[in-house]
């Protein structure tokens, strides 16, 4: 049974649902049946991608709350605040974005192109914050975020603070509670089933919501999160907590074992936002098999979790996997000397 989400509010941004396809060539090479559910591509807004999602849930609050301008934080190539600022123009909404250096990737058009070009087109103010590079990914920066709300109110505006990936957020695992709902359907239409997922994890609220969407239907299948923080039990702590009040929220009658939350660390090396040779590896598979665009910072890993699992047999062969692809390619660009 889906979980009913009826009385939560909700802000049309993306085309839902989003599309699942077939990867043939890939499943050929892996074998191992393997389907994307393209969560990158499912948004009229700037690209899209999984804070699209989200951010569809908490629109309604801000505009609510009398709010006219969303603060939000992430990496200086963050798909997270570009995507604020989308929703912020799409909803006639002014947005500040603390942009931190997370990500130890040093290049000088690094600040320019990307993610933060396409914030700036759509009127965002971006303020390089001053952590210093390399400090790694900090969920919890609550002082540039204030720090910035403050900005904005002694200026006179009402800001809407979202933190980092809108996770930690009350309404930020919603989305992708409802992703687990639309799956479900999809599956009904397709006639097929898949008993494993695969998806990157980072903020937490991705993984949370599908495992608390998931939870409530029939049939049990596994969500395996590929860390993305190069820190997996800080993860594991994000999503664990995440889940269990979105549990709470839509007053889910199953409640969220630890076991559920499974959290890979193994393909998310060197760093946060510095892909790794099986990263590369990956994103050249996925580009070469199927014409499919990863990042090398979060779906990247993912896939090359992906295509680790099934080549050691700990997905075995003939399972059917849906492979959730959350967006992530406007941070390419910056980051084309991996593939020199
Ligand atoms: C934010 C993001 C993730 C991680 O999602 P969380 O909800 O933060 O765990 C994965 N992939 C892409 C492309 C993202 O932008």
């Amino acid at each position: 049974m889906a979980v009913n989400l009826d009385r939560f509010p909700r802000q049309q941004l993306g085309f839902f649902p989003t599309p699942i396809q077939i990867l043939p060539r890939l499943s050929r090479e892996l074998g191992i049946e393997v389907w994307a559910k393209r969560d990158d591509i499912g948004s009229g807004l700037a690209f899209g991608g999984n804070k699209t999602r989200k951010l569809e849930w908490l629109i309604p609050d801000a505009l609510a709350q009398g709010c006219d301008t969303l603060v939000s934080i992430g990496g200086v190539q963050s798909n997270h605040t570009r995507q604020v600022a989308a929703a912020a123009a799409a909803t006639g909404l002014k947005c500040r974005l603390a942009q931190e250096h997370w990500a130890p990737w040093e290049e000088p058009v690094y600040d320019k192109v990307g993610n933060i070009l396409l914030s700036r087109l759509m009127g965002a103010r971006t303020e390089m914050t001053s952590t210093p590079a390399g400090e790694g990914f900090a969920v919890d920066l609550e002082g540039s975020l204030q720090e910035t709300a403050d900005r904005v109110r002694l200026e006179g505006g009402a800001p809407y603070v979202i933190p980092a990936g809108a996770s930690d957020h009350p309404l930020g695992g919603l989305g992708y509670v409802e992703f687990a709902n639309e799956v479900e359907r999809q599956e009904a239409d397709l006639d097929v089933f898949f008993d494993t997922v695969v998806t990157a994890t980072g903020t937490g609220s991705t993984q949370a919501g599908m495992v608390v969407g998931f939870a409530g239907q029939e049939r049990p299948r596994e969500v395996i999160g590929i860390d993305t923080l190069a820190d997996p039990d800080e993860t594991r702590r994000l999503v664990t907590k995440i889940a269990r009040a979105t549990a709470d929220l839509v007053q889910s009658r199953k409640p969220i074992d630890d076991e559920a939350i499974i959290v890979d660390g193994r393909f998310a090396g060197p760093a946060y936002g510095v892909p790794n040779d099986g990263t590369i590896e990956a994103i050249r598979m996925g580009a070469e098999l199927e014409a499919m665009i990863t990042d090398p910072v979060y779906e990247g890993k993912s896939l090359a979790g992906l295509i680790a699992m099934a080549r050691s047999g700990e997905i075995p062969r003939g399972s059917r996997v849906l492979y959730v692809h959350l967006g992530g390619v406007p941070a390419l660009d910056a980051y084309y000397r991996a593939f020199d």
